[in-house]
């Protein structure tokens, strides 16, 4: 779960934060000073930071600059009403979004799920690789919700590539997913049924290529290319 660190001297406000985000899913940490949050940041990496404009030792621009000459953690300010904060000084110090009191809760727990998910390349990774679903019983693969229809070689070979999404295996390795005594002839066959898997993969996707080729190695199933 991301962990979120929550900087403002106000108790009530920190209290109303700690509960939704905890609520929301997300660990806490709650700090009242700018330096204190630097030392911590420095040790103990948080996710994000969500931090108050008015502090009572150095502001949260000010803090926000000293996090940045180490940290790229997400920073999000909060300010009240009355210090008038200005858009464009809190992006020029490298914060991601800001809230102006008095907030909700859920629109703060809102925009930090944003700005992770935007911040989060893996996130997206883990959706592309949704694409496919396998029914191990059915013997069938889904590409983007379309039935792919496979014969029993192709399906093999695509699970095993499937569920170890990265992975770079070899033609003899492949052949060992299929069950199939390697020998010279079979290794070419290797080549032939991941050509026509790609062909069926393309008839959904003309522009993804989520089965990568690697030169004198073999075959990998890219997500980030699907
Ligand atoms: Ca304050």
């Amino acid at each position: 779960m991301p962990h979120i660190l929550i900087v403002e001297d106000e108790a009530a406000i920190a209290d109303t934060l700690i509960y939704a985000l905890q609520s929301d899913g997300f660990t806490t940490t709650w700090l009242t000073l700018g330096l204190a949050a630097v030392e911590h940041q420095r040790a103990m990496p948080a996710d994000l930071i969500i931090l108050d404009v008015g502090l009572p030792d150095i502001t949260g621009f000010e803090t926000c600059k000293q996090l940045r000459r180490f940290s790229e953690v997400p920073v999000m300010f909060l300010s009240a009403r009355s210090e008038e904060i200005d858009r464009v000084v809190g992006l020029e110090i490298g914060a991601d979004d800001y809230v102006v009191k008095p907030f909700s809760p859920r629109e703060v727990t809102a925009r930090v799920r944003a700005i992770l998910k935007r911040l989060l390349p893996r996130t997206e990774a883990a959706s592309a690789s949704e694409l496919f679903g396998i029914d191990r019983e059915r013997v069938q693969i889904t590409y983007r919700g379309q039935l792919l229809s496979l014969t029993r070689h192709e399906f093999r070979l695509m699970q095993s590539l499937l569920e170890q999404p990265e992975r770079v295996f070899s033609r003899e390795q492949l052949l060992d997913a299929l069950g199939t005594a390697a020998d010279a002839g079979y290794e070419r066959s290797i080549d032939s049924h991941i050509k026509s898997l790609r062909a069926k993969l393309r008839l959904i996707a003309p522009d993804a290529e989520p089965i990568q080729t690697h030169r004198g190695l073999g075959y990998s199933y890219s997500p980030s290319h699907s």
